[in-house]
């Protein structure tokens, strides 16, 4: 790898800079997890979205099967009295 500051080689072990002192920070790595973790938070904020919309639909459902039982039972009541 190279120095962020001076731009000379040196080892990936390195934790200095010979040519400069500068103080070695694997920005690279630490961006490259950090794009990860973003995009893990992401999927899990799709899947969430995802999860709710199908909970939503779900709810939906369940609120119209409450409101057609009535009715239904009014029609199966309407049916019996014919
Ligand atoms: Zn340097």
């Amino acid at each position: 790898m190279y120095c962020r500051k001076c731009g000379a080689k040196m080892s990936d072990t390195a934790r200095f800079c010979d040519s400069c002192g500068e103080e070695v920070k694997k920005v690279r790595q630490r961006s490259d997890t950090q794009k990860y973790e973003e995009r893990k938070i992401e999927d899990a904020k799709q899947s969430k979205s995802k999860k709710s919309k199908h909970e939503k639909a779900l709810e939906e459902l369940k609120e119209l099967e409450r409101r057609n039982r009535p009715i239904r039972r009014e029609l199966l009541k309407a049916l019996e009295e014919f």
